[in-house]
């Protein structure tokens, strides 16, 4: 086996139980006082202020990062012991999502010690929600082809062009976005990429939503039309943005979200089938779990490597290959086994995971990075090692 494609065995320590047990007991509380049902995707559909707020109140967010700016100084093991039992719960955690995982880890990597004071906190307390902003019109796969551009002007920056598929963005206040400082350079088209921390509200803004075909509106398109960004919103140096985004897509594709995201309707399934599996449920059931338990062993590993301050891209991106192709096969085995009426109206919580899990699944794969992309970045690794 290659070098590179190595993770370490991380065995969770005893004493995370405990944690554990707090947050299954604070999901039962809410399930009882009817917060929230459970729900497929629930990291990119479950927008709730409240519930993240109350997250940010137990300490929930921004887990790992120094209590200095707001954050618990847990370890990243303990946040993902947190992380997991919301995901496989169906718990609403859309609205603080991106900002815990990545735009508030990338401020305190590459931000201002100004940045990382306004931010941190905010988030931290469930409060400030982020979105991604690097794909646009014409650029998807082909991220470097990006055409919106910051041009510098008196204590700041102009920007102008647009972002699309934002997740989030009606319903956030800041974007780190990248964008072009210099005009593209065809020799290295990496080349003069900042990153900026973009106040949504800020005048020249404009939010378009993108509704799904199902009528769900979490997509929208992003419009800068002369946004005026102070000199105080870049992060990072200026052209290292290609560099910074790589750092942060490591911590966007290795979380236990990347598997997690149909683990709802798993739990559904077995409500359905416990009375009486016959061999074949039986055996194919089996074939989920044991897939479940070993990527989550290797997602295990991927934390381990982060508590050690390492940036695992390549491991990032196989466990997100792995873990997005078994979300789909959840749904298509679930559907296979149990013949019914998928619906989110349906009576059948069964039945509503289920439609939930068909409906999302074709972004599991293409959002964080296409599969063919992610394939394309491991053979490389592994061929360079
Ligand atoms: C649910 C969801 C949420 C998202 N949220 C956000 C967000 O919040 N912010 C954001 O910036 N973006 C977001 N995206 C966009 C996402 O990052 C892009 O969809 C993705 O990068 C692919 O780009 P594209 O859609 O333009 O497809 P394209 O790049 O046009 O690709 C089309 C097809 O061609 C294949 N392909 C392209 N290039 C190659 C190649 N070199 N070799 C082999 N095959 C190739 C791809 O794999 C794909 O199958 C989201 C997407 C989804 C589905």
């Amino acid at each position: 086996m290659s070098k590179a494609l190595k993770l370490p065995i991380v065995e969770l320590p005893e004493n995370i139980d405990k944690l554990r047990d707090e947050v299954r007991s604070f999901i039962a509380e809410e399930r009882s006082k009817g917060t929230f049902e459970p729900q497929c995707d629930s990291w990119l559909g479950g927008f709730s202020a409240e519930f993240s707020r109350k997250l940010g109140e137990r300490g929930w967010i921004g887990m790992t990062w120094p209590k200095k700016y707001g954050g618990h100084e847990r370890s990243s093991l303990e946040r993902f012991v947190v992380t997991e039992e919301l995901l496989a719960a169906g718990a609403p955690v859309a609205a603080h999502w991106i900002a815990d995982r990545q735009s508030g880890t990338l401020l305190l990597r590459y931000g201002t010690e100004e940045q990382r004071n306004f931010y941190l906190p905010k988030i931290a307390k469930g409060e400030s929600y982020f979105v991604i902003g690097l794909s646009e019109p014409n650029s998807g796969s082909d991220l470097a082809s990006l055409s919106s551009m910051a041009t510098k002007a008196d204590g700041g920056w102009v920007l102008n062009g647009s972002k699309l598929w934002t997740s989030g963005a009606h319903h956030s206040h800041y974007m780190i976005a990248l964008v072009r400082t210099a005009p593209l350079n065809p020799e290295n088209r990496h080349q003069g990429l900042s990153q900026f921390v973009v106040d949504l509200a800020a005048p020249g803004v404009t939010v378009r939503p993108i509704r799904l075909m199902t009528g769900e509106h979490h997509f929208n398109e992003v419009i800068f039309e002369d946004v005026f960004i102070p000199d105080g919103s870049l992060v990072g140096k200026v052209g290292d943005g290609w560099k910074q985004g790589m750092a942060e897509l490591a911590y966007e594709r290795s979380g236990p979200e990347r598997f997690l995201s149909t683990l709802p309707l798993l739990t559904e399934l077995l409500n359905t089938i416990q009375l009486d599996p016959d061999r074949h449920t039986k055996i194919e059931v089996g074939k989920l779990v044991a897939r479940l338990w070993t990527l989550r062993k290797m997602s295990l590993g991927v934390a381990g490597l982060l508590e050690k301050g390492v940036t695992p891209s390549l491991m990032a991106a196989l466990v997100k290959d792995l873990g997005t192709q078994f979300e789909k096969q959840l749904a298509e085995t679930a559907r296979l086994l149990v013949s019914s009426n998928p619906s989110v109206t349906s009576s059948s919580a069964f039945e509503r995971r289920l439609a939930e899990a068909i409906l999302h699944s074709p972004g599991f794969t293409l959002r964080g990075g296409t599969t063919e992309i992610l394939r394309g970045i491991i053979a490389k690794e592994v061929v360079a090692k």
